[in-house]
C-alpha cells in the first residue's frame, strides 16, 4: 500500500544546509520512495535546556510502500549514515528525522507515535506542513 508521510528533517551541527541536502537525496533513495514535495529551510532555536546552537529544519512530503515501522528504520539508518550519535534527548546532532505524519494513519505502538507528539507544539512543524499540504492539493 502507498503512503503519504510527512518527515521533519533537522541538524544543528557541522554544515546544516549539505547534512539536509544529503538526507533529501537519501530519503528519496529509501526501496519504494519519491520525494513529492519540499518545504523552505528555516532555522530555529533549541529545545529543552541543553545549550547548543540553532537548528536548521525542513520538512519533505514522501509516498512511500514502506510500512511505518520499516519506514522509521530507514530514516535511523540515514540518521547513523550522517554520524547521528544518540545521547540526551534533544541534544544536538547532525542529523534528526521524525516522522510527523501519515495521512491517515495514526499509531502509538511504545516504538512509534503518529501524528508526533510534538506537533501541536512546534509552530514550524505547523507552518510547514501547512505549506507542504498547499503544493500538494493547491
Ligand atoms: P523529538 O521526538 O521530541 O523530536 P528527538 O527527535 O530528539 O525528540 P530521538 O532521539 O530522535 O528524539 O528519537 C527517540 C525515539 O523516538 C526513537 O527511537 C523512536 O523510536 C521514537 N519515536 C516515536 N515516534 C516517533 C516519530 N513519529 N518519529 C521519529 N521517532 C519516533
Ligand atoms: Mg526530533
Ligand atoms: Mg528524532
Amino acid at each position: 500500500m502507498r503512503e503519504i508521510a510527512y518527515i521533519a528533517l533537522g541538524s544543528n551541527i557541522g554544515d546544516r544546509e549539505m547534512t539536509l541536502a544529503r538526507a533529501r537525496t537519501a530519503i528519496a533513495n529509501i526501496r519504494g520512495t519519491r520525494v513529492l514535495a519540499e518545504s523552505a529551510i528555516e532555522e530555529t532555536e533549541p529545545l529543552g535546556s541543553v545549550p547548543q546552537g540553532p537548528y536548521l529544519n525542513q520538512m519533505v512530503a514522501i509516498e512511500t510502500e514502506l510500512a511505518p515501522r520499516a519506514l522509521l528504520s530507514a530514516l535511523q539508518r540515514i540518521e547513523r549514515a550522517a554520524g547521528r550519535v544518540r545521547s540526551l534527548r534533544w541534544a544536538p546532532r547532525t542529523l534528526d528525522l521524525d516522522i510527523v505524519a501519515i495521512e491517515g494513519t495514526e499509531i502509538s505502538d511504545g516504538v512509534l507515535t503518529v501524528p508526533h507528539p510534538e506537533l501541536p507544539n512546534r509552530d514550524f512543524w505547523q507552518r510547514e506542513l501547512e505549506e507542504l499540504r498547499t503544493v500538494r492539493h493547491g
